[in-house]
């Protein structure tokens, strides 16, 4: 029977008009399909419908036909909008009982309170005949585990606060009973490459991946993930562990240096730790970046340690006041230049007596380009013991995504000057 039921179709069923709204975003299925991977459970469908009785029969219709478990959340309040118990009881055949116990919760739950129960309550009080009543102790709803014939259908609450501790404390330890599935899990993060060159360099994986393995790559602007699944399924999972080792380990030497992290971690961390390790600190000064460069750093714990300040200087006079940078220089190359961009790194080293400086100024757009300086035109520089170095980019997208892609670059410059010069160290 176990067997049987983990190749069977998994799926969730969003209840509430409101989740069909522009107002209100569904993210329980985000927190459901996390838990089931846990178990090493995929989602197979997940839909979200009104609180309609017709449409909610219709789809717990299909879903009863196809699936062997169906998590449902929502619908189970006291208003007359909430039909999920009822619609469950007419798909499914089976009688809406009366459970006094539940009432004398609910009523208990108001008194201790000071408040009188509602005669609306009641309703929440009927539970779908032979089905398990799952205890809510954040809310007046409790869940029920209905299993038949083969299958489980499990209502929760759609309030997050009810359904996420419902979820672990009592569906997850019922669900492992029907078989966990182990799942070796990576995710490399490379910032510096597109996505079509990643896929170009790792191609020669591609001709041997063991079978199981899915090898998913996720891009956004100036990061590419790229993420390793596999089951274990066979009796010597040593050989799989290896095996998947095999191909991350060669993920990462074809990519070299533009893996940031083998481990997920993203870069402001990876900065970080190097920072810790070789005891050096950092500043920077920002114009196009607006301070999501000091926002990102600092939002490593205990990064105090390193960083030691961050300013946005904004306009040029700002620049010239705070950093030092020449009136003369901004005049003459304009506050989006390499000159500018360098000025500014390096009067922040200067000023705050960091090691590293960072600096950023362009254009995040949508308005303010020109032909000789188009939106997503962006110098970053870094000023370090020695010297500085500036990158000349052109970034594409909205103005948020210009303004990451600036931060992506400067950590991302950081971070190779730091393996040099670690490398310079020891050879
Ligand atoms: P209900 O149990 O249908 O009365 O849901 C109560 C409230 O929980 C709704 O008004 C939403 O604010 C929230 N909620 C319900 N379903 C979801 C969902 N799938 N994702 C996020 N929030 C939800
Ligand atoms: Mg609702």
């Amino acid at each position: 029977m176990k067997n049987r039921f983990q190749a069977k179709t998994v799926e969730f069923i969003a209840v509430g008009s409101e989740l069909l709204t522009p107002y209100f975003l569904e993210t329980n299925s985000l927190f459901i399909s996390e838990k089931l991977q846990e178990l090493g459970w995929q989602l197979s469908y997940k839909t979200v419908v009104s609180d309609q009785l017709e449409e909610l029969k219709q789809v717990l219709r299909i879903a009863w036909k196809r699936s062997w478990l169906i998590l449902v959340s929502g619908g189970l309040g006291p208003t007359d909008d909430d039909r999920t118990r009822q619609a469950v009881a007419e798909v499914l055949r089976v009688r809406l009982v009366f459970n006094r116990k539940i009432l004398d919760n609910i009523r208990q739950r108001f008194e201790s309170r000071g408040l009188k129960m509602t005669p609306s309550n009641r309703r929440q009080a009927y539970v779908i005949e032979g089905a398990e009543v799952l205890e809510n102790p954040n809310g007046t709803a409790p869940g029920l585990w209905l299993q038949k014939r083969n299958r489980v259908m499990v209502l929760l609450p759609g309030p997050p606060s009810e359904l996420k501790p419902m979820v672990e404390n009592l569906v997850l330890p019922r669900l492992r009973k029907f078989g966990e599935v182990r799942v070796l899990r990576s995710v490399i993060r490379i910032t510096g490459a597109g996505e079509s060159m990643v896929e170009d360099l790792i191609k020669p994986v591609y001709r041997h991946l063991p079978s199981g393995l899915r090898l998913i790559t996720l891009a956004s602007p100036a990061d590419v993930q790229i993420r390793l699944e596999m089951p274990v399924r066979s009796v010597r999972p040593e050989v799989e562990e290896k095996a998947f080792h095999r191909v991350k380990t060669r993920i990462v030497s074809l990519l070299g240096q533009l893996v940031y992290s083998a481990e997920g971690q993203p870069l402001e961390q990876v900065v970080g730790e190097q920072l810790r390790a070789s005891g050096w600190t950092l500043a920077c000064a920002e114009s196009c970046s607006g301070g999501l460069l000091a926002n990102r750093i600092t939002s490593i714990p205990g990064s105090s340690d390193y960083f030691l300040e961050g300013v946005v200087t904004y306009s040029n006079r700002s620049k010239t006041l705070e950093l030092g940078v020449p009136e003369e220089l901004i005049a003459d190359k304009g506050a989006v230049s390499e000159e500018v961009a360098r000025a500014m790194a390096e009067g922040m080293r200067k000023k705050s007596g960091a090691d590293f400086a960072l600096s950023t100024t362009g254009i995040a757009g949508p308005g303010g380009g020109s032909q000789a300086k188009p939106v997503g035109l962006v110098y970053v520089a870094l000023a370090f013991p020695g010297g500085s170095i500036v990158s000349r980019n052109l970034f594409r997208g909205s103005r948020e995504q210009v303004k990451f892609q600036a931060t992506q670059k400067a950590l991302d410059m950081l971070r190779l000057k730091l393996l040099e010069m670690k490398k310079e160290a020891c050879s």
